[in-house]
């Protein structure tokens, strides 16, 4: 019988062991993918803050930066301070990513963030 007890404590020892190991792993992967979002969140900064002062530059006012910001945060229909993952096609009206610039049922250009294309 104690070998039995043994054998199944070894087995459960085995498994914790390997989720252990599968733990670190994923918190290892977590750690490399918030240090890509910070550098991602620092360049952001960046561009913002090169934005905002050019804007100032050209007499724009922070009221009207305000607004603006408050009008693309509605083209998705909340005011929610972000960016639904999808939009609707204009022409075939079914959901599209909004990292897609065409719809992938009917082809059509999909102009995501309202932005004219450069
Ligand atoms: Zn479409």
């Amino acid at each position: 019988m104690a070998f039995l007890t043994d054998l199944f404590q070894d087995l459960r020892i085995g498994k914790n062991s390997i989720h252990g190991d599968q733990t670190k792993s994923r918190s290892f992967q977590n750690e490399s993918h918030l240090d890509v979002l910070a550098e991602k969140i620092d360049q952001l900064y960046i561009m913002n803050m090169a934005s905002l002062e050019l804007l100032n530059d050209l007499g724009v006012s922070r009221s009207q930066i305000e607004a603006k910001i408050e009008e693309i945060d509605l083209r998705d229909g909340k005011a929610d301070g972000k960016i639904s993952p999808q939009t609707e096609c204009t022409d075939c009206g079914h959901k599209v990513a909004k990292r897609r610039t065409h719809c992938f049922y009917c082809g059509s250009k999909v102009n995501q963030f309202g932005f004219k294309a450069i």
